[in-house]
């Protein structure tokens, strides 16, 4: 049916509809039928296939290939397959590691989107509910306001202004104006789409007005779902972090591939020189050697433990109320400078209760509360939006109850509220005429007033009275009250314009309210913990400069005046003068949407990291020019969140410095998880190629894949999870130009990797000298499993280490029970391959006597003095400096 061209009564009889929309159980019953609102996704990547994909990973097919070799040459030479089943182990748990992992990470991004699904308010049972907009049914009656995004196809019933953006659909850029009667199609077949004015659609939003309509068409039925067979999952962006440290793994790669030709070539060349031929299973060895050491070296687990890293933060973000919508954002979080934040509900409670008034009461209080959209619930208490709900209650309190105001004066057209003109006007008819009430901040008002009224009587509107008016306003908003005032205006007919530039002029003044809107108290601190970590926290207001100040003193964001700018001076400076003061402002008073958009880029311009806040329809330009667009989980419209990077479950100016502080705390981790493998890395190419170099072998390949397996895999797992540190807030920001390895942390990586190299090879020689009574270079068994329960034990040791980057680690007031699990378990294990003798057997390990045990695992140890050491000296020098 097209809708658009019949009556209502005709759309609600085809759609089995009314006025009052559907009941609970024809909505459950009609999803059952036609599925939920929303489009088709792309199928999800099964279990098998992604265990397969890992196995296709190129560095698993070079292990695979030496597998194959290695089984080969076992079955022609008559020798065990002991390398080949454990290579084919360490592939098969390395996929199935990966598998976990890759789905650890998609069930956090899953339950992030799940949080940050849309919402409708639908009309069910005669009530107003909030749904999810997936639990949407053709036949639901909803409710549109400004901001909403359209959850599906439907059918006007009534429009107060209502104005769409429908560019997904039809390219038209300017929203398009909406009416609730039906059109006609006039000398063409049908209306095209872009001109259906009674229609809304799916994927578009609402930018201006009020309306309700009855739901048309749902999921794939929508316009949008036609378009759109299936839409694709949105390909997860790579965040910068996660771009760099590929290329840097790949440089790795490369590099660690040369050192392996090279061994691989200058055993070859030894061989030759020593025995005067190669034999086959000299090459075989070495080959096998430069495999496993490629695999064992090559950072491929860099990029997948910081995307894990980061999606188990995420989660945790979100436990904290910071729902984290493009990943990017955790790791600029980290670098933020300024935070310009919204001061109603986000710095304050926004719960407003009217505390003072100034005027002729009782009209006053018809008056805002005939002019409000929140309407009293059954126990009188007014729902909807806090400022116009204190109104409400405000009258409510006087004795005069909005549905009986409403009965007399029913309300028959309106100009809707928005932050560009900071008033609303809705139009009345009752026995005696019809009158326009209009309310808003008092100093826009004012200019559209001619008259006042004062007990009864109605006065010219002197310079001497708004004189007076302005000086109450000023009192009010000087306690950080939020004041309004209220007009009203005679008509002798309803007027058919209803636009705001026709009803908002010749107005006559009835009063003022001011109200209070209690600071959040945990804003204090947070605002004191910016000031400690070099962050700049800075407040933009609609509301009145006075109780701007006001509030922003009471918090500790200003000292004094001084750093207070209104919308109006704003507009005096060019782009350039504003860049160049930017920072002698924390304080925005009676600001418009485009000027937030001015401020963010006054702020890059500087160089500085930026977030925004926002909530209302116009703010989405700002909230996509910030750094990190922060959008308001309940009084949010859906246009900002969908834009912003990160939706406050709470909308709580506190939530963003916590999200700030987790934002340092995951990239700390992320650096501490790379130095830690880098360091592995090193330690063992480093160790191969000297031993290599000296005509022994220090390690097998299974000793290599063992180690990079068991004791590299989870410490960087748990070091992941390290709690922050505790001076996470108080040091500046970091740059957001900086490197990975800033701050000294290749060079860091560098020594440590060596000190471990060390280690291993004195525990090697030390097992030859315990066996033999001599020391030699030659090939030794006990030295082997010497080395192998140094490096890897060693290696276990030093994640410990990296818990700090420069502190010590006995100073660390925080435990890691993934780390010290991660130990315990690597401790077993390892103890286990050497002792248990059909596993030491595979492994090629010597029972080492308990001496050798002890000496080794002292070894292992010192890497924590050696590196306690270093920080102590690396303490007093930075100190110093
Ligand atoms: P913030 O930008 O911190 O959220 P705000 O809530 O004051 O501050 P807006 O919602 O843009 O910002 O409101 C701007 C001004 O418009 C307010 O100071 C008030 O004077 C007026 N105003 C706010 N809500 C209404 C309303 N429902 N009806 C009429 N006027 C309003």
């Amino acid at each position: 049916m097209k809708y658009y061209l019949e009556e209502l009564g005709e759309v609600y009889r085809e759609l089995g509809s009314g006025e009052n929309g559907l009941t609970e159980s024809e909505a459950a019953e009609r999803i059952a039928r036609d599925g939920k609102n929303k489009l088709a996704e792309a199928k999800k990547v099964s279990l098998l296939r992604r265990f397969i994909d890992q196995l296709t990973d190129p560095m698993t097919l070079v292990l695979l290939a030496a597998a194959v070799v290695s089984a080969i040459t076992s079955a022609v030479s008559h020798e065990s397959f002991a390398d080949v089943f454990i290579i084919l182990f360490v592939v098969v748990l390395n996929a199935i590691l990966g598998v976990v992992q890759e789905s650890k990470a998609e069930k956090a991004i899953d339950a992030l989107k799940e949080m940050a699904a849309a919402t409708s308010k639908v009309v069910r049972d005669g009530e107003i509910k909030h749904i999810k907009s997936e639990d949407l049914a053709v036949g639901d009656v909803i409710l549109l306001e400004a901001g909403d995004a359209v959850p599906a196809d439907a059918r006007l019933i009534e429009s107060a202004g209502l104005k769409a953006e429908e560019a997904a659909l039809t390219g038209e850029s300017v929203p398009a104006e909406k009416i609730s009667s039906v059109l006609s199609t006039g000398e063409a077949k049908d209306v095209p789409l872009g001109d259906r004015r009674n229609m809304v659609y799916t994927g578009s939003t609402v930018v201006y007005g009020r309306g309700r309509a009855v739901v048309t068409g749902t999921g794939m039925n929508t316009e949008m779902g036609k378009i759109a067979d299936a839409i694709t999952k949105a390909q997860d962006n790579q965040t910068p972090l996660q771009l760099k440290l590929a290329s840097l793994s790949k440089t790795l790669t490369w590099m660690v591939l040369g050192i392996c030709v090279f061994i691989f070539l200058f055993s070859m060349g030894r061989s030759w020189i020593v025995n005067g031929d190669i034999s086959g299973t000299t090459i075989l060895d070495t080959f096998m050697l430069a495999v496993s050491l490629a695999v064992a070296a090559i950072p491929e687990g860099l990029a997948t433990v910081v995307t894990i890293v980061l999606s188990i933060g995420v989660t945790k973000m979100s436990k904290r109320n910071a729902v984290i919508r493009k990943l990017t954002a955790v790791e600029t979080l980290g670098c933020t400078q300024v935070i310009c934040s919204d001061k109603t509900g986000t710095l304050t409670q926004n719960r407003m209760t009217v505390v003072e008034h100034y005027g002729d009461e009782r009209l006053l209080a018809t008056a805002m509360s005939l002019c409000s959209d929140a309407e009293p619930d059954k126990n009188g208490d007014a729902v909807g939006e806090p400022t116009e709900c204190a109104l409400v209650n405000y009258a409510t309190g006087l004795g005069i109850l909005k549905p009986e105001a409403a009965a007399k004066l029913p309300r028959i057209g309106e100009a809707p509220f928005d932050s560009m003109r900071k008033m609303m006007s809705t139009v009345h008819s009752g026995a005696d005429g019809i009158i326009q009430f209009t309310k808003g901040a008092p100093d826009e008002l004012l200019k559209r007033c001619t008259r006042y009224i004062r007990d009864g009587e109605v006065k010219p509107l002197d310079d001497a009275a708004r004189a007076e008016i302005l000086e109450v306003n000023h009192s009010f908003a000087k306690r950080a009250l939020r004041v309004l005032a209220a007009a009203y205006r005679d008509w002798d007919t309803a007027p058919e314009d209803t636009s705001a530039a026709n009803l908002e002029r010749e107005l006559t003044f009835i009063g003022l309210t001011g109200m209070i809107d209690p600071v959040r108290p945990e804003v204090v601190g947070a605002v004191k913990e910016c000031a400690e970590a070099g962050i700049r926290p800075v407040m933009i207001t609609g509301d009145h400069r006075d109780t701007a100040a006001a509030i922003a003193k009471e918090l500790g964001i200003i000292t004094d005046d001084s750093q207070v700018l209104t919308g109006a001076q704003l507009d005096e400076l060019s782009d350039e003068q504003l860049a160049q003061d930017i920072d002698k402002y924390s304080v925005y008073a009676r600001v418009q949407p485009e000027h937030k958009v001015r401020i963010v880029n006054a702020w890059k311009e500087r160089g500085a990291i930026t977030a925004m806040t926002g909530d209302g329809v116009n703010d989405a330009p700002s909230i996509k020019s910030a750094d990190i667009g922060v959008g308001m989980g309940i009084t949010g419209t859906d246009v900002t969140k969908n834009v912003a990077d990160m939706v406050l479950a709470d909308d709580n100016f506190a939530t963003i410095v916590s999200s700030v502080e987790e934002g340092r705390r995951i990239y700390d981790n992320i650096r501490k998880t790379i130095q830690f493998l880098l360091s592995s890395n090193l330690s063992e190419v480093l160790g191969i190629f000297i031993a290599t170099l000296c005509g022994f072998t220090l390690l097998t390949p299974v000793h290599l894949l063992w180690i990079n397996l068991i004791t590299d895999c989870f410490p960087a797992l748990a070091l992941g999870m390290e709690k922050g540190e505790k001076n996470i807030m108080h040091r500046a920001p970091r740059s957001s130009d900086e490197g990975i390895f800033a701050g000294g942390m290749g060079v860091s990586a560098a020594y440590q990797g060596v000190a471990v190299t060390i280690l291993t090879l004195a525990a090697y020689f030390i097992g030859h000298f315990l066996e033999a009574g001599r020391w030699e270079i030659v090939q030794s068994a006990d030295g082997m499993t010497m080395a192998f329960l140094t490096m890897s034990m060693a290696e276990i040791f030093h994640s410990y280490n990296l818990r700090s980057q420069y502190g010590s680690i006995f100073s660390l007031k925080t435990h890691n029970l993934y780390l010290f699990g991660a130990m315990l378990l690597s401790l077993l294990l390892t103890a286990a391959v050497i002792y248990i003798p059909p596993v030491a057997a595979l492994f090629g390990f010597e029972s080492i006597s308990l001496l050798e045990y002890a000496v080794a695992m002292g070894l292992a140890v010192s890497i924590i003095p050696i590196v306690e050491l270093v920080k102590l000296i690396q303490r007093r020098v930075f100190h110093r400096g």
